[in-house]
């Protein structure tokens, strides 16, 4: 292996000045010391190739063609290992008097870190808001376009700002009710400017009438599933009029109990098979593991479980079904 770097950079000095083959020989073009393998069978190389996002942070790499050094997530076109340094730390990237590279930022936050950051910000802001914002409100608070804030915004949850706000929203509405507030502090709490606007989302929000829900799910019958998700176990709840809670947790026990608290009059019904693969089968839909890594958890749940009310929303309605419906969940 040594010898093939040896000839490697002969071959790349033979047309050189002999002053110049000395810098070309003292350059590390590849990671060449002896005992140490090429930059391709370097397995931090493959969390280069692979655009490793949680390789930042922990190594750099360096390209000798272009001057610059680079985070391992670069979204750049990823160069020829032949070229690469890697580094351990960020003062050895920097040591090689290369600039830092221009798309991936490597001295400071990553893109997703910092679009997180964003995000982040919005969330905070859609929760401390007497009423919805606007997409432009939110923007300007970011210091982004509207245009661009809501590609980030939908990247990182999976909703836009908009669905995230509603979500938000339906999730107070149903907190104010449990906590057995009148109908009336309850739409004033939540933001709703009229009590029509209100009632209009109210079956959407609560799977029942505001008054049911707030007297425990009284003549409903409503149920349930537990499974398992990359954010901890989920309870899925549904009345025959549409979804009435969703919970994350850590234990399935513990949400069950939290269901017949919500519901002390509602009669609940478990280990319903159709019931069970209808949730199994919009959960595994909805997953994205991947996505919102950066985010605080609880944005992060928000936003799942937003994603999984709206897509059981839109299984079709058969008659017996828990799913309320307007359109085909995709497949
Ligand atoms: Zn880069």
């Amino acid at each position: 292996m040594e010898l093939a770097v040896i000839r490697a950079n002969h071959r790349a000095t033979r047309s050189r000045t002999p002053k110049d083959a000395k810098i070309m020989t003292a350059t590390p073009i590849m990671t060449s010391r002896p005992g140490v393998p090429f930059v391709a069978d370097d397995p931090r190389w493959a969390r280069i190739v692979a655009r490793d996002r949680n390789a930042d942070g922990h190594l750099w790499y360096s390209v000798s063609t272009t001057g610059v050094y680079c985070r391992p997530s670069c979204p750049s076109r990823t160069a020829n290992p032949r070229n690469v340094q890697l580094h351990d730390t960020l003062a050895s990237a920097r040591a090689t008097g290369f600039r830092p590279c221009r798309r991936c930022n490597p001295d400071g936050p990553s893109i997703e870190s910092g679009n997180a950051a964003l995000v982040a910000k919005a969330c905070r802001i859609i929760a401390e808001s007497e009423e919805e914002p606007s997409l432009s409100r939110l923007a300007d608070a970011v210091c982004r376009s509207p245009s661009y804030f809501h590609r980030v915004f939908k990247a990182a949850t999976g909703l836009t700002p908009k669905d995230y706000a509603v979500a938000y929203r339906a999730r107070k509405v149903r907190q104010e009710l449990a906590h057995g507030n009148t109908i009336t502090e309850t739409i004033y709490e939540a933001g709703f400017n009229s009590s029509g606007r209100f009632y209009e989302k109210a079956t959407d929000m609560l799977g029942m009438t505001p008054s049911q829900y707030r007297a425990g799910g009284v003549n409903e019958e409503i149920r349930f599933a537990v499974g398992p998700t990359s954010l901890g176990v989920i309870l899925v709840a549904s009345s025959r009029k549409g979804v009435a809670s969703i919970l994350l947790g850590d234990d399935p026990n513990e949400l069950v109990r939290n269901l017949q608290e919500r519901f002390p009059k509602a009669l609940l019904i478990g280990a319903d098979r159709n019931y069970e693969a209808l949730v199994a089968r919009v959960v595994g839909f909805v997953e994205a593991p991947r996505i919102g890594l950066d985010l605080p958890l609880d944005v992060r749940c928000t936003a799942f479980e937003q994603r999984v009310w709206r897509a059981l929303q839109d299984v079709p309605r058969s008659p017996g079904s828990a799913g309320v419906g307007r359109q085909r969940l995709p497949v």
